[in-house]
């Protein structure tokens, strides 16, 4: 049974200050996609978020349509926007330009990133000859343009490409030396992986925030492909718990949202006071998941 102290101190988290949330969408191909991103968009802003984010396509494929959704959502819902930006295939200059472009879209905030090949993140980075090196690189040139707020990505199950643990924590380290202001965790679904992480890098001496990135489950099957591609690991007890929801929406629905539940819920107690959320452009769970942290619209 739940210590009434535990539920208690749920149920008041909306009136801690310290509570931050940020959504994260992508950029919509079409217009019935556009129609459900500001549907969405609508719906999440009351919930007062630190920041709304939008991806970049790797090699700078949405370049147009990430700012034209970050100074919309600036300037429509008053909701602070943050840009995604990556240097795949791109000059310093060229990337330099985008960052310009922001700055003068009135767009403060920027999560900065070094993107994988085309190919995925299986093959080797090879960096434009005359483009940032990664996204330590990055971060320096865009703090050399000016004064905005960065977010850089952490990995709770290590990057691929990370050598070892040292390495991987180094390389942390060297993002948020060069400026950036916190850390947003890939996608995760075992919470033991996120503290030891946390753990590691506050031995390292790491002391900003690491926000973890939470991504609810709207269909197992897209989600597994998506941790695959990306390096994060699907715990076989998750992977139970979806078994056989294939062809039964109403379950899987219902699943997913206690999954999510259970993790939001799990890291709150351990006093974790800032969430991102991988929204895939929709609002339903999200928004029941922040009102299980206590803040609703
Ligand atoms: P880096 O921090 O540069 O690190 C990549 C790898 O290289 C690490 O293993 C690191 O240890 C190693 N490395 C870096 N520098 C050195 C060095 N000097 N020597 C040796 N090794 C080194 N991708 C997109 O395309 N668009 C997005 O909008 C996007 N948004 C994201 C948002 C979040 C919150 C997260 C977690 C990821 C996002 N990604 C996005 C994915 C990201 O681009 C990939 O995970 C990519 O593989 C690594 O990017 P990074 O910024 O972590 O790279």
């Amino acid at each position: 049974m739940l210590d009434d102290n535990l539920r208690a101190s749920r149920l008041t988290a909306g009136q801690r200050p310290d509570l931050q949330l940020s959504f994260e969408f992508f950029p919509p191909k079409t217009d019935a996609m556009e129609e459900r991103f500001w549907e969405s968009i609508q719906k999440l802003a009351p919930l007062h978020p630190r920041f709304v984010s939008v991806t970049y396509g790797a090699g700078g494929s949405t370049r147009e349509r990430t700012l034209r959704m970050v100074s919309r959502i600036k300037s429509d819902t008053g909701v602070p926007a943050a840009a995604h930006l990556t240097c795949v295939g791109a000059t310093r200059d060229e990337v330099d330009e985008v960052v310009r472009g922001y700055q003068a879209a009135g767009v403060s905030r920027i999560v900065a990133l070094r993107g994988d090949p085309p190919e995925g993140v299986g093959q080797p980075f090879t960096p434009h000859p005359e483009g940032y090196q990664n996204a330590a690189d990055l971060v320096a040139g865009i703090r050399r343009i000016g004064d905005f707020d960065i977010s850089v990505a952490a990995y709770p199950e290590k990057h691929p490409q990370s050598a070892d643990w040292d390495a991987d924590i180094d390389n942390l380290k060297r993002k948020l030396d060069a400026g950036a202001d916190r850390a947003i965790t890939q996608m995760f679904f075992s919470n033991a992986d996120y503290l030891r992480y946390l753990e590691r890098a506050r031995r390292a001496g790491v002391t900003a925030p690491i926000v973890p990135g939470i991504q609810p489950i709207h269909s197992f099957k897209q989600i597994s492909g998506f941790a695959a591609r990306c390096g994060a690991s699907i715990p076989a007890w998750l992977a139970e718990r979806f078994e056989g929801l294939e062809d039964d929406p109403e379950t899987h629905a219902l699943v997913a949202a206690a999954v999510a539940a259970e993790q939001v819920t799990e890291l709150l107690d351990e006093g974790v006071t800032e969430f991102h959320f991988y929204t895939l452009n929709r609002s339903n769970l999200v928004l029941a998941l922040a009102r299980l942290l206590g803040r609703r619209p």
